[in-house]
C-alpha cells in the first residue's frame, strides 16, 4: 500500500511550486499525504543582490523553500515528508549514479502511488533537470511492472513553446487548481530570490497558475 499519494523529485527550490503547488494544496487539503525530494540548495541561482556568495544564496533559499513549503501546508502535514539533498546546484549530471540512488532510497521508503519528476528535455533544457528526470526514470524502469508508482513529467502546452524540443511531450492530464489559487501564489511568493523567474514564469505561462498541466507516462 502507497505511504505518499505524491513524491515530487526536483532538482531545485522553486521547481516545487511553480508547476505543481496547486496539485499538492489539492492532495493535501484532502489529507493525502505528500512528499518533495529537492535535491540542491539552488546556489547557482540569480541572487538580484540579496546576498554575495553561494553559501549565502543557499541558506537563503533553504529558508524560502521552508516558507514555501509551510505555506503549502506540507510541513506541518502528518505523514507528509521534505528531503533536502545539498548536490551541487548545476552539477547534478556529475552526480548521477548517487542522485539514482537517492531516488531509489526514497521510492522504497515513501512508496508513492504517484511520483513526479521533469521530462526527458528537462520542460527547458536545463541540465539539473534533465539529470534528475533520468535518475527516476532508470529508478521506474527497474521495477517490475505492476509495481511501478504511477510517473508524471511536468508539462507545457504546445502553444507555448516556439519550438517544443525534439522530446517534447504533450500534457495528457490537466489538473484546474483554481480552487488553490491565493494559497498558490503565496507559496510561489516565497521564493524571493527567485522574482525573474517568477515573473518570467508568469509572463509566459499565466495560465500554468490555475491549471497544471502533466504529462502521466504509460507502462509500455
Ligand atoms: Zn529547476
Amino acid at each position: 500500500m502507497a505511504h505518499l499519494k505524491l513524491l515530487v523529485v526536483v532538482p531545485h527550490p522553486d521547481d516545487e511550486t511553480f508547476g505543481s503547488g496547486g496539485t499538492l494544496l489539492s492532495f493535501l487539503a484532502r489529507d493525502e499525504a505528500c512528499g518533495v525530494v529537492t535535491l540542491t540548495l539552488g546556489e547557482a541561482g540569480k541572487t538580484l543582490g540579496l546576498c554575495g556568495t553561494r553559501q549565502e544564496l543557499a541558506e537563503l533559499r533553504r529558508a524560502e523553500l521552508g516558507a514555501c513549503l509551510h505555506a503549502l501546508g506540507l510541513l506541518t502535514h502528518p505523514g507528509s515528508v521534505h528531503e533536502q539533498h545539498h548536490y551541487p546546484d548545476g552539477e547534478v549530471t556529475a552526480h548521477l549514479p548517487e542522485v539514482t540512488d537517492v531516488v531509489r532510497g526514497a521510492l522504497g521508503r515513501h512508496q508513492p502511488e504517484i511520483v513526479l519528476t521533469f521530462p526527458p528535455d528537462g520542460l527547458n533544457g536545463h541540465a539539473d533537470h534533465v539529470a534528475t528526470h533520468q535518475a527516476v526514470k532508470t529508478v521506474w524502469d527497474e521495477r517490475p511492472a505492476g509495481t511501478r508508482p504511477t510517473l508524471w513529467y511536468y508539462a507545457l502546452n504546445r502553444e507555448w513553446l516556439d519550438p517544443p524540443s525534439p522530446l517534447y511531450l504533450p500534457p495528457n492530464r490537466v489538473h484546474d487548481v483554481s480552487a488553490f489559487l491565493t494559497q498558490k501564489l503565496r507559496a510561489m511568493g516565497c521564493h524571493r530570490s527567485q522574482g525573474l523567474t517568477l515573473a518570467n514564469t508568469l509572463r509566459r505561462f499565466p495560465e500554468r497558475v490555475t491549471h497544471e498541466p502533466f504529462h502521466e507516462v504509460t507502462s509500455p
